[in-house]
């Protein structure tokens, strides 16, 4: 039996900005720029040096900050919370280009994203604590029109969700269990693979898709009953992390068939996302739609009050994007 994990005041969504460093070629930065004090945000208009917009959000991390500046702020703190048995999510949105995929997942020695930092502070954790026995799955998926699709079993491209008393799932998903980081890496290149070659059939970009990966952290401990048998207490964390498809509006007039088809279905689930997010920010919200795609539906167990959630915006600072960074933005702050 899962022990019934405390109540604890709901908490809003928390919201990070990322500016990415600009470019060499073929961008002109200094467009968005963060403010001392690590919260604020100021965007600046082409060609005038005049602050058009001021914003502010939980904390604003600027192009020299660090992958492991990102950690601390936006995801340690949920990772911490998983392995207590609660769920949580960190969540990339941002125009393509923006960062979501390197923040998320570089493997880079110098510049190790947010999966795998997670992934190492879970069987760290569980290195040191010898009070508790863990297990760790690992399982990927893509959205893509609304398709579910193992990435590590690219045959199943079609999956459905489905819900028991432990709440929301996906039926049939690979859950591959993982006992160190080795292993979590390599599930990742390979998911990573499968979305780039077994796909393409589909046509599916994957700017134009959903990247879900899930951890699932069961901890158990025994104790010992009344001269029974042993007591197992058992906790289960589930642990969401998510690279949003790019954010960026698609021409309406110009895209047909397909593109147009998947232009509909990532705005679909963007919006409903906005508004499952920015209903845990209204108290008064009476309806939170879940149900009305099927990242939110996936995501439902773990986008609720009881659940840590952060939302990293990936923008870049470059005067030819502030448009499209101005609407990331937006979508940051109706969650706070
Ligand atoms: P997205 O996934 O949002 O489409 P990417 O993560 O692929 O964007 O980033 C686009 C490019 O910018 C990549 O070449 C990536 O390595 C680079 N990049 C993104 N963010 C940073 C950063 N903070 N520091 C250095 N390079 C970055
Ligand atoms: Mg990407």
């Amino acid at each position: 039996p899962t022990s019934a994990l405390p109540d604890r005041p709901e908490e809003r969504v928390k919201v990070f900005v990322r500016i990415r460093p600009t470019k060499a070629e073929g961008e002109t930065g200094g467009a968005v720029r963060a403010k001392s004090g690590s919260k604020g945000l100021v965007i600046f208009r082409e060609h005038a040096n005049i602050p058009a917009s001021e914003f502010e959000f939980d904390k604003v991390l600027g192009p020299s900050a660090s992958q492991s500046d990102v950690y601390h702020a936006a995801v340690k703190p949920i990772v911490e919370d998983v392995l207590n048995g609660y769920n949580g999510t960190l969540m990339a949105y941002g125009q393509t280009g923006a960062g979501k995929t390197y923040s998320l997942s570089s493997i880079a020695a110098d510049a190790i994203g947010m999966i795998p930092r997670a992934a190492a502070e879970v069987f760290s954790h569980i290195e040191q604590d010898g009070g508790h026995e863990y297990s760790v799955y690992m399982s990927y998926v893509q959205l893509y029109m609304e398709l579910i699709q193992d990435l590590l079993r690219p045959e199943s491209e079609n999956l459905q969700i489905r819900e028991n008393e432990g709440g929301v799932f996906v039926g049939g998903v690979h859950q591959q269990e993982v006992q160190n980081i080795t292993q979590c890496l390599h599930l990742l290149s390979l998911g990573d693979r499968n979305r780039t070659t077994a796909f393409t059939a589909l046509n599916a970009h994957s700017s134009r898709s959903h990247a879900v990966v899930m951890l699932t952290v069961i901890k158990r401990r025994s104790v010992s009953g009344t001269g029974e048998a042993e007591i197992q207490r058992v906790k289960v964390g589930k642990l969401f992390l998510v690279d949003l498809a790019g954010s960026e509006r698609l021409k309406k007039s110009k895209s047909t068939g397909l593109r147009a088809n998947e232009a509909k279905s990532i705005n679909l689930s963007l919006t409903t996302l906005g508004m499952c997010i920015n209903a845990r920010a209204d108290p008064n919200a009476a309806h939170v739609p879940f149900r009305d795609s099927k990242l939110t539906r996936l995501l439902q167990d773990s986008l609720g009050g009881n659940a840590k959630t952060s939302l990293l915006v990936a923008a870049c600072d470059a005067a030819e994007h502030v448009d499209e960074t101005l609407q990331s933005l937006q979508f940051g702050l109706r969650a706070m």
